[in-house]
């Protein structure tokens, strides 16, 4: 410890330089740093250790706030998203007002970045000099607190939040479950078997569809739509749009008497469930399981919404008078204390990999249509068969469609590797066909994963390594007539090689859902640069995001598998749990405030604000900012015309100070 002259009055900081191991001192002259700093006016303790974040680190902040009577309290470390929280909690353990402190990054800002030990050494103390200078200024703040109403929010009923919302139930919470398409069960729902331990899929799955749909604690609102979010955490306002069915809920029971009476004798229809496979009528259910149990009317394809000329064979059939052709759009509005945002993924469209054929030659399958051939429940009742129904003899799965790919998407989806393993596998079983994977590489990272490939290897499944460059439908030999040839330059042996095939699988990969967007405005979340929506931290907080309140799980956060997805979506549950339990949430104090005063009625802040945080009083003619939604980014700080909106923490005085700090020469 360097313990400089005791100097005369107020202020009295206390400086604490960090080791962090290796990642700092081994570039930072840590020992010449707090030397420097114990000679800033101001600073009466200067000490280095190496590890500040650790308990005897906060410990000696505590004893030297007590012992030394300090008052304000500077730590050169790392970046403060990791640990600013952590000191600010010592510092007021050790009695002192926990914003009477500044975080130093000298570990992301100066030694990971500069080569020169010197110049490192030069900059973390010219960092450290800027916040000395600020802490002085600061000012006591108070942290507010809000109640949380223990209700909670579920955007998608994929296997995330099917599992998010069971978990939460059955801790006795109030859950709000809001799935856009008639039935819960995401992609899941479509699949036969699941990886790498081939279960039926269906079986795990169904109980849990129908645990939510039976929960007292569930409300289950299936065909709705999130379209308002107002509020902060602890009381969210939300509105949601309950698409009309055309089918009283209350009434019908899913004895599908409907279906078999509409005037369709045959189904003639696009049927999404079974990616257009098979066909529905306009009265139908998604699928034999689906949750809730319950008909819709598809009001395109009906005759009596087009024309009003028909028979209504549907509504007479049914003893319960639950057909209701009047019905419209329900609005429901409820409040909640959180937000789990579960809606997904979806597949690569293959539209943008036309190379592949899909759609201009028809035994061109994707993964996901393949899932529902293999599907006893599926169209074909789990035969696999080409378009024109005849057993394949050779099938070719192509890897990473739309993945690891400059013109599509650069990321790995995670998944494709593994559900093409699996489709080769089922697909062998149930046709006996010679099965080819072509891949890139092979990444069959996870629990029994790689054992399933050898498994996969021993079933006699080829695998060609290479990147596809063409599928085509051109004979150059006999044996290709008739048939799709795979164009591959084969890297293990240094050849292009041609492989003609009945079937071609594309597994294409994940990418976000088509309304992310909407949703991430909706909520106010970021996404990173793929899309998906982006985690506040992706160590320490990897289902937070920036909006407080509102949590990520599942694929809609990076393509994932189910293990993964359900984990997060634990991990998620757990967090609502613990806020709702603690029954209320502090909230940051460095947001903007109003000097009322000279707020001249302008209203220029309103439109600027990202977070909605900004209102205007009509009556006084003046702008009114809820700190509750505040995130305190400073843009209406900066923009305001008159200067009378203030950021705590970031007051001019102590910004200037900072600087001037940082632009005082080395004495
Ligand atoms: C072909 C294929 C095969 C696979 N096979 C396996 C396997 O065998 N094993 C395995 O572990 N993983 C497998 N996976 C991965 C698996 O599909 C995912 O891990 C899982 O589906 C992720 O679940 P989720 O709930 O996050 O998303 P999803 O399953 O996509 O569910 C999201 C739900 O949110 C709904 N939603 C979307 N937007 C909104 C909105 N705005 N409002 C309300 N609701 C909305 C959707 O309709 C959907 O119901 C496979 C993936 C593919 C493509």
């Amino acid at each position: 410890m360097f313990e400089p002259a005791q100097q005369n009055g107020s202020p009295r900081i206390g400086f604490y330089v960090c080791h962090c191991g290796h990642n700092i001192a081994g570039k930072v002259d840590v020992t010449a740093v707090a030397q420097a700093v114990a000679r800033f006016p101001g600073v009466v303790l200067s000490r280095d250790y190496k590890y500040m974040c650790s308990d005897p680190g906060q410990q000696m902040i505590m004893d030297d706030i007590r012992e030394q009577k300090l008052d304000r309290v500077v730590v050169a470390s790392c970046s403060p998203l990791l640990h600013e929280h952590t000191f600010r909690t010592a510092v007021a353990r050790g009695g002192l007002n926990a914003f009477h402190f500044q975080m130093v990054n000298i570990r992301e800002n100066v030694s990971w970045v500069h080569d020169d030990p010197a110049d490192a050494t030069e900059k973390a103390v010219d960092l450290a000099r800027a916040a000395v200078r600020r802490v002085r200024l600061h000012r006591a703040l108070e942290q507010k607190k809000v109640p949380i109403t223990p209700a909670v929010l579920i955007v998608g009923g994929g296997i995330a939040g099917i599992h998010a919302a069971l978990t939460l139930a059955s801790a006795g919470k109030k859950v709000y479950l809001v799935e856009k398409e008639p039935t819960i069960g995401g992609h899941m729902a479509k699949f036969d078997k699941t990886f790498p331990t081939l279960d039926c899929a269906a079986c795990i799955l169904t109980p849990k569809m129908s645990a939510v749909r039976s929960h007292p604690n569930i409300t289950l609102w299936t065909y709705s739509e999130v379209t308002k979010v107002e509020g902060f955490v602890g009381r969210y306002r939300v509105t949601v749009k309950r698409k009309p069915r055309y089918v009283i809920e209350e009434l019908c029971v899913g004895c599908l008497e409907c279906i078999e009476a509409c005037v369709f004798k045959e189904g003639k229809f696009y049927d999404e469930f079974n990616q257009g496979l098979g066909k529905r009528k306009p009265v139908y259910i998604p699928f034999p399981q689906a949750t809730p149990q319950l008909v819709l009317i598809d009001p395109e394809q009906c005759i009596e919404f087009k024309s009003g000329k028909c028979k209504k064979t549907c509504a007479e059939k049914c003893d319960r008078d639950a057909i209701d052709f009047k019905q419209t759009e329900r609005i429901e509005q409820i409040e909640v204390g959180a937000v789990i945002v579960a809606t997904g993924f979806q597949t690569v469209p293959s539209e943008k990999v036309p190379f592949y054929g899909y759609g201009r030659m028809p035994n061109v399958f994707t993964a996901l249509e393949v899932e529902r051939l293999v599907n006893a429940s599926g169209p074909t009742g789990g035969q696999v068969v080409t378009r024109e129904g005849k057993a394949p003899k050779a099938v070719g799965i192509i890897h990473c469609v739309g993945s690891r790919d400059e013109k599509t998407n650069r990321w790995c989806s995670r998944v494709c590797c593994m559900y093409s393993l699996k489709l080769a596998h089922l697909i062998k079983e149930h046709t006996g066909a010679e099965v080819f994977n072509f891949y890139t590489d092979m990444r069959t990272a996870g629990k029994g994963y790689e054992e399933f490939f050898y498994k996969v290897m021993d079933d006699g499944v080829h695998f060609i390594r290479g990147r596809v460059a063409e599928v085509s439908d051109w004979a150059f030999t006999p044996d290709e007539e008739g048939k799709l040839v795979i164009r591959v330059e084969d890297t293990l042996i240094g050849r292009v090689r041609r492989v003609p095939v009945d079937m071609v699988v594309l597994a294409t990969g994940l990418e976000p859902g088509p309304d992310s967007q909407q949703i991430r405005r909706l909520f106010n979340m970021s996404c990173s640069s793929e899309g998906f929506f982006l985690e506040r931290h992706p160590k320490l907080a990897p289902v937070d995001t920036f909006t407080d309140g509102v949590y990520i799980a599942g694929a809609c956060q990076s393509p994932k598998d189910i293990p993964d997805t359900v984990a997060q979506a634990g991990a998620a549950a757990a967090q609502v749990l613990a806020l709702i339990d603690a029954g209320s949430k502090e909230l940051e104090p460095n947001t903007a405030y109003i000097v009322e005063e000279e707020c001249s009625g302008c209203k220029s802040c309103i439109a600027l604000c990202p977070y909605t945080a900004i209102s205007f009083d009509a009556a006084r003619k003046k702008a009114l900012l809820n700190e509750a939604l505040c995130k305190g980014c400073g843009t209406c700080v900066a923009s305001c015309p008159s200067g009378s909106i203030r950021q705590n923490l970031f007051q001019d005085d102590e910004i200037f100070s900072e600087i001037e700090g940082l632009l005082t020469p080395v004495t």
